[in-house]
């Protein structure tokens, strides 16, 4: 069977990775029909929009998608369209796993955590509101009127929005997960001490739907006494869920521990759409050098094999990606200690020596 998949290269690094881990999937034998898709800053000169609705069409039509990463210009221009295309179809969970390989140096030993961010709400809500603006100034009226409260009247603002039925999903989405990955506890991660509306509601909502999971451990942890614990014994955890912005920063924390941006996957996914991506950024410096590790990229094209159903393959490729990450003998410049980096190698070299680590089928 031939998998139509919606393929968005995306920019700076995003393209030349995105290229490599199509080779490494078709080197399995799963046979694939992409869709290629571009969005982003180039596409904004020629289109008016750094994301068409064609993208978003191609993706509701094939269900799944891989995609490189997107440059979002910073402070000003437009936002993030990785955040718009979580929010427009709805991919409200977003799993990063991160785990250790051997070979890879890292900070930690034996990590085998699944992190499952809430990815619609919260501080990515995207309801931000200019400082001195007419909207600011009714907001500063209303805090008062309401809460007895002001703020700086030069301060601008964002909005942190965390509903009932937004944690609900997220967090019975982390819980079918424990269970269909045979996981044995789920920790859901606040700051309800200090958030009692927003975190507080996310704890209380978690504990009710944990009380329907007899079957896995539930706790609850505080995120900066969790980000100490993970520093110091990550192994501790297992699956973790946590409102989006805490999701996003923990995840790169986790990323660091097990290796760093250059190792870690991603999948997005919603009610009928998956779509899979590295957690690293564009890195639009290295744009072109094409000395960037490829290993995010295909790790996040494994957990798109599973969502495919092509098991076996999915198995074979991080095989393939696991023996060469041990041998360490064709690996990209990051995965090297400092005083050996003049023996490092280019993202297509190190993907050749992973189709050639390729197991064959049924071995
Ligand atoms: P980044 O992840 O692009 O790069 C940070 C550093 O991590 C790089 O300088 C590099 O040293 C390292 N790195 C990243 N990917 C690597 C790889 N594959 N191999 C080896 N090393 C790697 O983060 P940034 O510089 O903060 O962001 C650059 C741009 O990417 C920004 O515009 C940001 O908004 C965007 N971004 C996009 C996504 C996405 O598309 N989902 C995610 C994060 C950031």
């Amino acid at each position: 069977m031939t998998h139509r998949v919606t393929l968005i290269p995306g920019d700076g690094i995003g393209p030349e990775l995105a290229a490599a881990t199509t080779r490494a999937l078709e080197a399995t034998g799963v046979s694939f029909d992409w869709d290629v898709q571009h969005a982003g800053a180039a596409i904004l000169e020629s289109e008016g929009t750094p994301l068409p609705q064609r993208v978003l069409e191609s993706l509701r039509a094939n269900r799944v998608g891989l995609k490189g990463p997107i440059t979002t210009p910073v402070g000003t221009g437009f936002r993030s369209v990785n955040v718009a295309l979580r929010q427009e179809l709805d991919l409200y969970a977003n799993v990063r796993p991160a785990k250790t390989y051997a070979g890879v140096p890292r900070i930690a030993h034996d990590v085998d955590l699944l992190l499952v961010r809430e990815n619609t709400e919260d501080l990515y809500a995207g309801i931000e509101f200019e400082r001195g603006s007419a909207a600011t100034k009714a907001f500063r009226a209303l805090a008062l009127e309401h809460a007895g409260v002001t703020f700086p009247e030069d301060a601008g603002l964002s909005l942190k929005p965390i509903s009932v039925a937004g944690t609900r999903r997220i967090v019975r989405y982390a819980f079918e997960l424990a269970r269909t990955r045979g996981r044995r506890r789920v920790t859901a991660v606040h700051k309800a001490n200090i958030m009692k509306h927003t975190d507080g509601l996310f704890l209380a909502v978690a504990r009710e739907v944990a009380a329907g999971y007899a079957d896995i451990e539930f706790e609850d942890v505080i995120v900066d006494n969790l980000c100490m614990q993970l520093v110091q014994r990550p192994q501790q955890y297992d699956v973790l869920v946590l409102p989006n912005l805490y999701g996003d920063i923990v995840s790169d924390l986790c990323a660091g521990l097990v290796g760093g941006l250059g190792v870690a996957p991603g999948a997005n996914l919603g009610e009928t759409v998956a779509l899979f991506e590295p957690v690293h950024g564009s890195a639009p410096s290295f744009q072109g050098s094409g000395l960037m590790n490829p290993t995010a990229m295909i790790l996040s094209g494994v957990l798109m094999l599973r969502q495919l159903g092509e098991t076996v393959a999915a198995d074979r490729l991080e095989a393939a990606l696991s023996r060469v990450l041990h041998e360490g003998r064709h690996v990209t410049r990051d995965l090297l200690p400092a005083d050996e980096l003049t023996r490092a190698v280019g993202t297509e070299a190190m993907v050749d020596a992973v189709i050639a680590a390729l197991p064959r089928a049924g071995s």
